[in-house]
């Protein structure tokens, strides 16, 4: 794909970075960071990295604490959803978490009395921000989130590492997500 590796990338036009047309939330910067605990995001970033140059995902389950939250690592299989005929995105540019997965770790979670505290996934080579596709995935057809009461977690991974990650939560006053960048102890 022209433009796509990490030899031959394109400058960002002089109006703004052009993956700002792909964004649904971005960060708002005004917002001040989330903390989240080292060793749960060494783990998703370890695993942002193992996946590059496909996007990773996985769920953050977890008592209301966030001292205690765990990373539980996903398939994507959004490979096989393209050759199904029901995406026209490959894993590189699209997620979607293997069901199976996600229903054994949220019974797994739900056996230790803990919820779903987040959905993560990562995008190469470009920003953290939920992009439209993200928002058909994490919105149901009412226009509300699939998962009340949980975020959206994405990291901007590429050839070099890990450059950044966001949290985006759903705001009900204004019905959309608001992105913040995330820092960790
Ligand atoms: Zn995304």
């Amino acid at each position: 794909m022209p433009g796509h590796g990490p030899t031959d990338r394109v400058p960002e036009p002089a109006d703004g970075p052009s993956w700002h047309d792909r964004a649904g939330a971005r960060m708002d910067p005004g917002q001040g960071e989330v903390r989240l605990p080292r060793e749960l995001m060494l783990e998703i970033y370890g695993h942002a990295r193992e996946c590059h140059p496909e996007e990773c995902c996985g769920v953050v389950v977890g008592r209301p604490d966030p001292a205690g939250w765990r990373a539980v690592r996903c398939s994507n299989v959004q490979n096989a959803r393209r050759a199904q005929g029901d995406s026209d995105l490959d894993a590189r540019h699209a997620f979607w978490i293997d069901e199976r997965e996600l229903l054994e770790a949220l019974k797994r979670a739900e056996g230790r009395g803990e919820q779903l505290r987040a959905i993560y996934h990562s995008h190469v080579d470009t920003a953290a921000y939920l992009s439209h596709e993200d928002l058909r995935g994490a919105l149901g057809a009412n226009g509300q989130p699939q998962w009340p009461g949980t975020a959206q977690i994405v990291v901007s991974v590429w050839e070099d590492g890990v450059r950044g990650a966001g949290w985006f939560a759903w705001d009900d006053a204004g019905e959309r997500y608001r992105g913040r960048p995330i820092a960790s102890d």
